[in-house]
């Protein structure tokens, strides 16, 4: 069994911060009647804090990603009651609360989506928000991490952009990444690769997805394909460019991924995880490449604070 399963062990914390202030974790509850638990509409985001080199907690790139929240309730019509400022003080009142259970590390999920009252697709009912906070390892496994995984291309296609909103990370579109996700896992491998309609590499079900040609060069998928703008792809694109890398964004082929000296994803719950085999093809020598470790070892040392150049990403608690 693939080490998915693992990374799908949740611990619970002792708060949720809800609708304006932090809350016990059992009483974070909803209705069944929930307007977003029938038809999918709500955003969230997915943030990693770390413990960094003096002891303290970091949050990587929160006003990004609470940026990219509001971003995705715009798209959504969504309409969130709370400033850009107040999300980013409630992430970070619930770590400084709980900061005995979070001291080496937290995942963060924020979440809004449209609460109960009327029902129907045309019903706007108020919006609820809503951030946890849980321990969460190496998303796709520690053994991933260091020796890499293994991918198969999905037979589920990532949807036209005029059928999902690809700017916004809204829970109903994350059908198509489950339904993707468990077909690769239970075919053996460990996550899934989606192509667009036209059969480019878009994305993984929940990673942005890079190749290194055999001369270096660096490739992953632009912009205008259906993939989500990962904040962790923007992240890698930067500390590559600074190790004096090219980094292409365009559109490649399926084949490109069997041919490539090195194939790596990367995702704030995936973080950058190397990538060895393709359809059962072995990527470059079928480890981790030195490209993809080297960013790999930068990210790292980026988000726990050991590089001053990188430290506006970093908000401390
Ligand atoms: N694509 C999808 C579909 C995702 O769910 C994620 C995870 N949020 C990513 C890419 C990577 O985005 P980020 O680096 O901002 O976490």
């Amino acid at each position: 069994m693939s080490s998915v399963a693992a990374s799908s062990n949740v611990l619970k914390s002792e708060k949720v911060w809800m609708d304006g202030g932090l809350i016990k974790w059992q009483d974070a509850n909803v209705h069944v009647m929930t307007h977003a638990l029938h038809y999918g509409l709500g955003v969230f985001e997915g943030i990693r804090a770390y413990k960094t080199k003096d002891g303290r907690l970091a949050v990587f790139r929160l006003r990004e990603h609470i940026r990219r929240l509001l971003d995705s309730a715009h798209i959504c019509m969504l309409k969130i009651n709370y400033s850009e400022d107040a999300l980013v003080e409630a992430c970070c009142s619930l770590l400084r609360e709980q900061l005995h259970q979070f001291k080496d590390g937290a995942y963060l999920r924020p979440i809004a989506f449209m609460g109960d009252g009327a029902m129907g697709l045309g019903a706007t009912n108020p919006t609820r928000v809503a951030i946890t906070a849980w321990d969460w390892a190496a998303y796709l496994g520690e053994k991933g991490l260091k020796h890499g995984i293994r991918a198969k291309v999905s037979s589920f296609t990532r949807m036209h952009v005029n059928v999902n909103m690809v700017r916004g990370k809204i829970t109903g579109q994350y059908v198509n990444s489950i339904l993707a996700k468990r077909e690769a896992v239970m075919a053996g491998y460990d996550e899934a690769v989606l192509l667009d309609i036209s059969g480019f590499v878009a994305e993984a079900s929940g990673e942005n997805v890079f190749c290194v040609g055999r001369h270096g060069a660096v490739r992953t998928p632009s912009l205008s394909s259906p993939i989500l703008r990962g904040i962790t792809r923007d992240t890698v694109i930067r500390l590559l460019k600074d190790m004096g890398r090219e980094v292409q964004e365009v559109s490649f082929t399926r084949d490109a991924l069997y041919i490539a000296a090195e194939v790596f994803f990367t995702g704030t719950a995936a973080e950058v995880t190397p990538v060895v085999e393709v359809d059962n093809r072995t990527v470059g020598t079928g480890t981790p490449g030195d490209i993809t470790k080297a960013v790999q070892d930068l990210y790292f040392r980026v988000v726990r604070g050991h590089e001053p150049k990188y430290a506006d990403w970093l908000t401390y608690i």
